[in-house]
């Protein structure tokens, strides 16, 4: 602080670093919040399994264990398992993504 009570450049700079620091880490702990409260939903007519086409990434790139199944060729996830990571909404391959997103607490309305 100078004599005439104005901030350093260096108050200002460390202070402007800690604000941008203080609003990623909010981000993050939001976004962390949110996929914990998400589940995946199979879109069938947006699947490309459900189009009689070859497709299991979702499957091949879940991480957890019994979240995503394929039963007849057909992915479905079991939303018990599914810890709401995203990584089968973002490698899904269709054309209109397949894979979406919602609140767990939506899931069964
Ligand atoms: S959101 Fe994650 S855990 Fe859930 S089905 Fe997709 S890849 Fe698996
Ligand atoms: S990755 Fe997408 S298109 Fe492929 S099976 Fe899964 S949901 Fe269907």
């Amino acid at each position: 602080m100078t004599p005439h009570g104005k901030l350093t450049r260096r108050e200002l700079l460390t202070g402007r670093f800690r604000q941008a620091w203080d609003r990623a880490r909010a981000a993050a702990v939001s976004s962390t919040t949110e996929a914990e409260s998400a589940v995946a939903v199979i879109q069938g007519r947006r699947c490309l399994a459900y189009r009689n086409l070859v497709c299991t990434t979702c499957y091949e790139r879940c991480p957890e264990e019994d979240a995503l199944v394929i039963e007849s060729g057909l992915p479905r996830v079991v939303s018990a398992n599914c810890t709401g990571c995203r990584v089968c909404h973002d490698v899904c391959p269709a054309p209109e993504n397949a894979v979406l997103m919602i609140n767990a607490q939506d899931k069964g309305r």
